[in-house]
């Protein structure tokens, strides 16, 4: 606003990637305006409702009034342990609830803090592109850069670590990584983590893993911790989220653990800018993570039966696709003649689809759209019909 008396935003804000999707959300509002019934696949936001035990717990805790003063910074004792003690039932993975365990508000927001604790200006994170949005956001609003690891298709969507520079790997901070991943869908073994370890300790650089998806698997796969292989807590740190697990993404609550210092930096940073997790969240989480986990079961079929559907109803119309070991997302090959922008346009004019092009996720992402399956089955048998009757 410094003299030329128009408000302007800081360059850190500049500096972000341009909203590539503006012209189809006009439509998409233009659409609904005139009463279309869009089947929206864009979001990657559960419909389930938070399960019920969850929300008593919930409804109790808001009643005690210690509940409405100011949490401590790092979560209450209470939900670190439940953390620590679903850590070693899950993974068989033993964490100091003391210092190895931190509370967010949804791991989105410690995912975007991050940066500002380990990013001196001009260091770089390594980002995979496609990718979730935050982890780029993040390292440009601390000053830093970003170095794209394209994941592709037949590396499995795993980055390949040896195509980066020396001395980018050098000069780089941060390495993230998110397994079972958005939007490809794809998943990564253990030797891939024991990779990743390695080039941490060659290049000192502290590895994010993002697993946020880790509950959400299929076909009897279960997704492993990267703190399962030997080395990772030397290097690195695990980011988890409620949200996607329980059906709790309005809620706002997720955690981080892993390496001791590494947290105590985030920690400095996030001190000084919040303070911390509404308690009554954190009693609701701590239900959450002991309680009977029959609906986190019941919500994986819920979501292998639409993922079923929804493959069978994009190979009818010539679109192929393999099922997915976890995450909610199909991420889809666009037909020869088409980019990821004009094909989401074509099918939400014609079909009445909203689908996400690959390309907001990252320039490697161009040439796939992502569908969420977060609507029931019924509306995706209702949008694979809608997809038949347009010719692609
Ligand atoms: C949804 C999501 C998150 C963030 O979840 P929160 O609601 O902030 O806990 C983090 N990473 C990925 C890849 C996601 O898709």
């Amino acid at each position: 606003m410094k003299g030329s008396g128009r408000i302007e935003m800081a360059q850190r804000l500049q500096a972000l990637p341009p909203y590539l999707f503006a012209e189809l959300d006009r439509r998409k509002t233009a659409l609904r305006a005139k009463g279309v019934d869009l089947i929206d696949l864009g979001v990657g936001d559960p419909d389930l409702p938070t399960p019920q035990r969850i929300v008593e717990r919930m409804r109790s805790a808001i009643l005690d009034p210690s509940s409405h003063r100011y949490p401590s910074y790092e979560g209450l004792r209470e939900f670190r342990v439940a953390v620590s003690l679903w850590y070693e039932r899950r993974f068989g993975v033993m964490l100091d609830p003391e210092d190895e365990v931190l509370a967010l508000i949804g791991s989105k927001e410690g995912i975007a803090h991050i940066p500002l604790a380990f990013i001196n200006p001009g260091a770089y994170s390594l980002v995979p592109s496609p990718g979730y949005p935050v982890y780029h956001a993040g390292t440009i609003f601390a000053g830093g850069q970003s170095f794209f690891l394209p994941l592709k298709e037949e590396q499995g969507f795993l980055p390949d670590l040896r195509q980066v520079p020396v001395e980018v790997a050098d000069a780089a901070a941060l390495l993230f990584i998110n397994y079972p991943n958005n939007p490809t869908a794809a998943v990564a073994d253990k030797d891939f983590f024991l990779e990743v370890v390695e080039f941490a300790r060659r290049h000192c650089l502290i590895v994010c893993h993002d697993a946020a998806y880790s509950e959400i698997s299929f076909d009897g796969y279960t997704s492993p911790s990267f703190l399962e292989v030997d080395g990772a807590r030397e290097v690195g740190i695990e980011f988890h989220s409620l949200s996607k697990t329980y059906n709790m993404t309005g809620w706002r609550l997720g955690f981080v653990v892993g390496n001791r210092e590494i947290l105590a930096g985030l920690g400095k940073a996030k001190t000084n800018i919040d303070s911390g997790v509404f308690q009554a969240i954190q009693w609701a989480g701590i239900e959450a993570l002991e309680g009977d986990q029959s609906d986190v079961e019941e919500m994986r079929a819920v979501y292998q039966r639409r993922r079923d559907v929804m493959v069978r109803g994009l190979r009818a119309v010539g679109l192929e696709v393999n099922p997915p070991k976890a995450t909610f997302y199909l991420w889809v090959t666009v037909p020869p003649s088409y980019g990821s922008v004009s094909f989401a346009s074509r099918v939400l004019d014609e079909a009445g689809v909203v689908l996400t092009p690959g390309s907001g996720f990252g320039e490697a992402g161009e040439g796939y759209v992502r569908l969420a399956l977060t609507v029931p089955e019924a509306r995706l048998e209702e949008a694979a019909q809608r997809l038949q009757s347009i010719s692609l």
